[in-house]
Parts: structure tokens; sequence; C-alpha cells
């Protein structure tokens, strides 16, 4: 991959995710302490006047939380088919059509609008149970309720991704086998349902006796044997050392810790919590400690690729195989070869391709 175009894209890609959290910021900065948003409240409460006295303000909050994701969703809209369409079209040949990539931004955007919807309403519940505590109540709740629902997407791609068993018997003998090195057990090694995401290559999905390997099909066909055994070993590694409940716990804490400043907050601008008008500050603030905390959430990340990375080649011994992967994947992603010190900091969750193919040689 030449490297200049792949530090070319990244920035771009990066200045695009700048700008569209900035102007999400605008927006809640708007609505947070200009009379936007108290005009927005007063008609949100009028809207919802019919509603009886009990709903009426979990009513208030649900549409005043819809309304307020939908326009940030519709802001970050162009940033989207930008990334999409003039952006991945000209450096990786991608063939995405605009309407393709709003019917897909559709789709985030449902998840989107519901997901701070019901964040929305767990705050608003917690500030009515657990009064000057609902920062923690709500940073304990919607920590459990992410667990829950990563917990249960993973099992639901174990069912559902799997196209059906390997076909071919010596692949399958050798990834059983490196299952019984790496020492985690799974139930089956299945080929991924292909849908058309060329970012997907290996995963090891669901939790004990459904956890399954699966590989997509362009894996299947290009990559060596080798090459597949190492990919699916650092996958399994992540399951072995427990990874993804470290990360949650990391960010139940850096969730916890962001609301407790965004009480802190409230409390020196005199907004009562449970006011409508105190979401878009909650949201300003809490997300404000939640960026500032980036490093330390990557670092974690980036210290569970490494080993990963030396799990995967311990369990195998294929150092030009795990090589041959590591560029593999770069030039899939464009991955930068030598990010700078900021960018690694601030939005790499994997070590650098440099990094890693030098962590191979030095074995
Ligand atoms: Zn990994």
């Amino acid at each position: 991959m030449n490297e200049a175009k792949a530090a070319r894209y990244q920035r771009l890609r990066r200045r695009a995710d700048v700008v569209s959290a900035a102007a999400g910021i605008v927006v809640l900065g708007l609505c947070g302490v200009t009379p936007a948003g108290a005009a927005l409240a007063d008609l949100v409460t009028g809207a919802v006047s019919g509603t009886s006295g009990r709903w009426h303000a979990l009513a208030e909050v649900i549409v005043f939380v819809a309304l307020l994701a939908a326009a940030l969703e519709v802001i970050a809209l162009p940033v989207v088919i930008y990334l999409g369409v003039s952006l991945d079209r000209r450096f990786k040949r991608a063939d995405k059509s605009v309407g393709g990539l709003v019917t897909a931004q559709l789709h985030t955007a449902a998840v989107g609008v519901a997901a701070a919807v019901i964040v929305g309403v767990v705050i608003h519940v917690s500030v009515r149970l657990a009064d000057g505590w609902w920062w923690l109540a709500t940073g304990v709740t919607l920590s459990v309720a992410l667990a829950a629902a990563i917990r249960g997407v993973s099992s639901l791609i174990a069912r559902s991704g799997a196209a059906g068993q390997l076909s071919n018997p010596e692949l399958t003998a050798r990834l059983a086998q490196v299952s019984v090195d790496a020492g985690v057990p799974v139930a089956g090694i299945f080929e991924w349902r292909d849908h058309g995401h060329d970012e997907h290559t290996a995963s090891v999905t669901g939790f004990g006796k459904g956890r399954r390997v699966l590989i997509a099909p362009d894996v299947l066909r290009d990559w060596s044997q080798d090459e597949i055994a190492v990919v699916v070993a650092h996958e399994l590694s992540h399951h072995k050392h427990h990874d993804l409940i470290q990360a949650l716990l990391l960010d139940a804490l850096l969730l916890s810790s962001a609301l407790a400043v965004a009480d802190l907050g409230l409390l020196l601008s005199g907004v009562p919590a449970g006011a409508l008008l105190s979401l878009p500050l909650i949201a300003l603030m809490a997300g404000g400690v939640w960026l500032v905390a980036t490093p330390a959430r990557h670092g974690l990340s980036r210290w569970q690729e490494r080993r990963a990375d030396q799990f995967a080649l311990a369990v195998t011994g294929h150092r030009d195989a795990f090589a041959a992967a590591v560029r593999r994947l770069g030039a899939q992603h464009l991955a930068e070869e030598k990010p700078s010190a900021i960018t690694r900091w601030l939005f790499h969750r994997h070590p650098s391709v440099d990094e890693r193919l030098a962590m191979a040689e030095r074995r």
C-alpha cells in the first residue's frame, strides 16, 4: 500500500469525524444554553399535554430526546455520505450508492435515536428514584444494559451469522487444534454468511457452549491456512483473557465518572437534574469527559490487541503468516503504517502495522 495515500485517507476520515462531532456539540450547546432549548422544551410540553399526570413527564422526556437525537442524526448525514461516496470511492474504489448509504444511515439513525431515548428514560427514572445519586444509578444501569446488549448480539451473530460448517476438513481440523492449544473450547467452525461487509475477516462470537468461530468467505478463498490459524488464535485470545469484560468494566467506571462530573456541572449552573433542559447539558458534559478519557479506553484496547498478537504467535508459531496477515489487513483498511503519537492516542484501538510487524520480528 502506498503509505502517503493511506495517511491522506485516514487524515481526511479523522477530519470528517471531528467535523461531525463538532456539529453535534454545537447543536447540544444551542439547546442547552440558548433560548432555543427552552422553546423546544415548551413545544414538547404542549405536544404531550394530552397525557395523564403520571406519564406526562416521561412522555416529555421521550419526545424531547427523540427530536434532539433525530436532529443530531440528520446533521451527521452529510459526513456519512462524504465518507462513503467521496472518500471510499476515491481511495478504496468502493462502489457505494448515495441511496444505499442513506438507507444504511436510516437504520443506524433509528438505533441511535432509540438508544438516546433509553438513556433519557434511565436518567429520568434515576433522578426520581435515586435523587442525588442519579448519576451512579444511571451509570450502573446503562453499563449493565450495554453488557447485556453486547452479549445478546454476540450470541445472535453466533447463531444466525453462520452459513454452514466449513467444507474443508483439513482447515477444520487445523482450527479445532488451535482452539485446543489456546484452551478456549468452541462449538464449531463456520463460514460467515456473506453480508458484503468487506471489513469482516474472522470472529469468535457467542459465549461458553455457544461459542463459534466464523470466517468470511473471501478469507477462506484468498488466505493461506497458516494466516487463518493466526487470526483465529488472535480472536481466541480476546475470549481467553476476558478482554470484553475488562473493557466494559473500564467503560462503566468512566461513564459513571462522566455522569458525576455532569451532576456537579448541573449543581453549579442551577439547572435541576430532573428538568428537560438538563438532558442536553448532561450529554455535553458527560460526553466531554468521555472524549477526554478516549486515550485510556484506546490504551486498554491496544494493550489487549498486543497481548492477542503475542498469544497468536505463541499458540501457532507462524511468524511469517502473522506478518502476511497484518500487511493484508493493513492494506485492506488503508491503515497508516507510522501514525503520529497523538493520532495513536486519540484514534487507534489497534497497534500500528509497523509496531505489530516489529513485535513479530522480536520473537
Ligand atoms: Zn483483536
